[in-house]
Formats: C-alpha cells, structure tokens, sequence
C-alpha cells in the first residue's frame, strides 16, 4: 500500500466514523502572525480547541501540509523532513479516549496492516507537583487493544527521556514518561496560566528491530530514544484539564486531537524505516540519481537533503511564497539554496531544478490538484532563484576556501551573504565541513553588520553631504 492509498483510506475511514473532511490550511497561516509557517494539523484548528464552534461539526479530519524549518537539520536522518503530511482528526467535545485509541488501532493495523507486535504506545506518567493523575485510562484501552490482538501488553514507568536512556525500557509495550507526553500550548504545566487547557497524550511508535540502537543518543534505547529503531507515527493529545490558581481542575468539553505521518506510516507499511524509500519521495531520489549519475546508497544524506528541500519549496511556491530575505521568503530560499549546494557535491553543476520539480509536482498531482494548476509557475520561481545562486555559488566557495587559516566572523558571513547569496547558516555549514574555524559569535557580529547596512541604506540620500 502507497502513500496515496494510505492518506485516501484514513480520510475514508474517518468519514465512515462521522468526520467531516476539511482541506488542508495553506503553509503560511493566515491569520497567526506569531508563527512562520502551519507546523501541526492542530495549530489551524487552535480557536476550534479553545471552544469555538467549527462549522463542519464536531468531527473532522483532514491531511494537513506542514512546514517544520526547525527541523532543518535533522534532515537526513531516516524519518524528518521538513515538509510533511500530517493526518488528523479531532473529536471537539465528542468521543474521547476510548473511541480515539480504537479508532487508531484499527487504522493502523486493520486499514493498513501493520504489525501489531511492532507497536509500542507511551502515555503520561502524571505530575506530583501540580498533582496530575498518571493516565491509566488510556493504558488500559490500550493493554485491552494489545491483549485482543494476543500481544504482550507489559507498562513501564520512565520518567524523563534522561531517565530513560539510562534505565532503558526494556521492549515494554506501553512506556509512561513525564513531560514528553504532556500536551499544552506552550510545552510545560508550570508555565501555564490560568484557564489555559492541557492534557496527557499518547504517542504511537513502530519498531525496526533491524536498526541497531546508537549508543550515541543513550546507553539503552526507548521508544522516544533519537537513534531510529522505535519511530514514532502518531500520537493522541487528550484536552481535558484546565489550569487553575493552585493545580488542575477537569474542563468541561474535552477534546482529542490526533496527528500522525503520513510518510512514516507509509514506511512501516512498507517495511522501512526509511521514509525516503515511500512513494512520495523515492521518485525525486531517483531522479537525482540519474540526473547525477550517482546512487542513494553512497549519497544517502546528500539526496535526502535535496529531495526534502526542494519538495517543501514547491509547496511553498504553490502556497504564494516566494525567495526573498525575509521570513518565510528566507526560509525558502535557504531550502532551495541549500538543495542546490548539496547537488553540486554529487556533480551536478548545471541547473538541474527544470528536470527535478515536474517529478514533484507529478507525485502530488492526485491529491492536491493545486500543484498541477501551478506547476509551470513554481517550475519557474525555483529554476530563477537556482540561476541566481549559481551564478555567484562556485565565487562564494572559493571566497570561503581564501579565509582558510583563520577564524573566520559575522563580517565575513556578511560579505558571503550580501556578494555571493549564501544563506549565513549555509555558509557556517560550510565551513564547518571544510574544517574552518568560525567565531562562536558569529551571529550576533553577522546582526551588527545587518543592522548597520540597514542603517546606510535607510539613509535618506539629500541629507548625505556633498
Ligand atoms: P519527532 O519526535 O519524531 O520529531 P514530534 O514529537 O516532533 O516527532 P509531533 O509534533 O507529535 O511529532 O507530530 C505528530 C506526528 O507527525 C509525529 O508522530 C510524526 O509521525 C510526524 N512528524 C513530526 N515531525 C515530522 C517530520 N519532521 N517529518 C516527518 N514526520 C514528522
Ligand atoms: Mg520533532
């Protein structure tokens, strides 16, 4: 089963289970000035969760694009990418565990076949402090959905990931850690004020038994261990509980919010833990390793990178963004700046972007029909900021390989930036790989000259003497 069919069966399936099924939020939220891009299925549904009435009802669904540039550099591990799917659905005020864990279950192992052996759950250990109950509730859904399908349903109390990675948590099916699985706008009970909601929730992970656990992230692996052998595919947020001035105190309309990935999901249907291997991604590596006449195998992180980024800015040019120096326009153009610089590592110094993007926009084509509309136009916004950068990139390289020898700083960043278009976390990306020293101020020296250079050209010219 593809990606496509995966994302078709869990909008059909929420439907038959009464949700009304919403289109997806563009990338850039548009009335939420406090944040770049749509991150979460949750985050546009927000004023819904904080009681507004939705007017498609109480039950909706939905695969929502998100754009998390936060996680800019975990790409090329096997599971993030900046841009992804994520498959929701929200109970506002409607069923709540229960109904949400067996619906999940179902969709997982009925709907898309996984293993039932090779899911791990967590859920929330409780609070002391601010006296907040374990959630026994769901691990007993969960212990009666795992014993029906003759899986071993074993509890595990871990705390803290700190905790976890040095106890380990030793193949239980069911981990309850501390703050990893509190939900609330801004991650932390102790911040929260009053009237804020908040919840325990419960994630979702399947195991690759075949990765080895890296000693690098802990001594022992746990289902939110870092090292890709338990990856983590969906998770339940409960609303339930409400701040008051000396604790919690239950609220009267609860709420289920459910995210998953859809690519990860795609993967374990496929037996990988690679999502670079699913059919929304496979095609655009394939299509750098002919461009470049190189393989995936021996370019792993080089072609993950690429094909993430200049999928993410596609959308983005769909979705009305364009290159610039600011904001999104920024983050778009170190995506598709950062794409190009890793291709011209496997060879590719010609514009390759008007061979790659049709490939995008043909693998999203069913689905979002936005794309296709679009597609000689976002062709064109990415193939002109590719020129641009070219025509300066090989200078900006051999400018950085001159700075050999010292350390280099913010003024030096600039000069990269402003003559040779390099994005300054690339060009300090950069150097780190060719092993050039760059001052541990480096930012705040880089904002001087900014601010400086703002400061000239904001000038107004007939008070310049002479
Ligand atoms: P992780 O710990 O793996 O980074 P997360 O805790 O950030 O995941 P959530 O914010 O709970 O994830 O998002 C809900 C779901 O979205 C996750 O269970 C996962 O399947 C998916 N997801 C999150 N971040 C990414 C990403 N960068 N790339 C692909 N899928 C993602
Ligand atoms: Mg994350």
């Amino acid at each position: 089963m593809d990606a496509d069919q995966i994302r078709g069966l869990y909008l059909e399936f929420m439907a038959e289970q009464g949700h009304a099924v919403i289109p997806r939020a563009p990338l850039v939220p548009r009335d939420d000035p406090s944040t770049l891009f749509t991150g979460s299925g949750m985050q546009p549904l927000l004023p819904y969760l904080l009681g507004a009435e939705h007017p498609a009802g109480r039950r909706l669904a939905d695969s929502q694009t998100c754009l998390r540039a936060q996680d800019i550099d975990e790409v090329g591990d096997n599971r993030h990418t900046t841009f992804f799917e994520m498959l929701g659905n929200w109970s506002l005020g409607d069923y709540f565990k229960h109904e949400q864990l067996h619906q999940v279950w179902t969709f997982l192992t009925d709907k898309v076949g996984l293993d039932p052996n090779r899911i791990y759950v967590s859920c929330f250990l409780g609070d002391e402090v601010h006296q907040i109950p374990q959630d026994t509730e769901s691990a007993g859904i969960w212990t009666e959905l795992f014993t029906a399908a003759k899986v071993s349903a074993d509890q595990v109390e871990l705390g803290t990931e700190e905790r976890a990675a040095e106890i380990g948590s030793g193949g239980a099916r069911i981990s309850f850690y501390s703050k990893k699985n509190w939900w609330c706008r801004d991650g932390s009970a102790e911040n929260m004020p009053i009237g804020e909601p908040g919840g325990p929730d419960s994630e979702m992970f399947y195991l690759f038994p075949d990765v080895q656990h890296d000693t690098a992230f802990g001594a022992h692996c746990h289902p939110n261990c870092d090292c890709g052998r338990y990856i983590e595919i969906g998770n339940s947020v409960f609303m339930e509980y409400r701040r008051t001035a000396d604790g919690f105190e239950p609220l009267p309309r609860r709420n289920v919010d459910f995210g998953g990935g859809l690519a990860r999901i795609a993967a374990a249907a496929l037996d990988t833990p690679d999502v670079f291997r699913i059919s929304l991604l496979r095609p655009i590596v394939a299509a750098v390793e002919e461009l470049s006449g190189q393989t995936y195998e021996e370019h792993t992180r080089s072609m993950r990178v690429i094909a993430d980024h200049l999928r993410g800015a596609a959308f983005l040019a769909v979705d009305g963004i364009r290159p610039g120096n600011k904001a999104q326009g920024y983050v778009m153009r170190r995506l598709i700046r950062r794409a190009v610089r890793f291709a011209l590592d496997l060879g590719l110094t010609e514009n390759f972007l008007p061979a790659i993007i049709p490939t995008i926009t043909g693998i999203y084509a069913h689905h979002y029909p936005e794309l296709t509309e679009h597609a000689d136009e976002v062709v064109a916004v990415l193939v002109k900021e590719e020129k641009a950068f070219r025509r300066t990139l090989l200078k900006g390289i051999h400018q950085l390989e001159g700075l050999r020898g010292r350390v280099i700083g913010g003024a030096d960043l600039f000069t990269l930036y402003d003559t040779y278009g390099f994005p300054i976390e690339l060009s300090v990306e950069e150097a780190g790989a060719a092993g050039i020293e760059v001052s541990p101020t480096w930012r705040e020296e880089f904002d001087e000259q900014m601010a400086a250079q703002r400061a000239r050209s904001a000038r107004p010219h007939a008070a310049v003497p002479g």
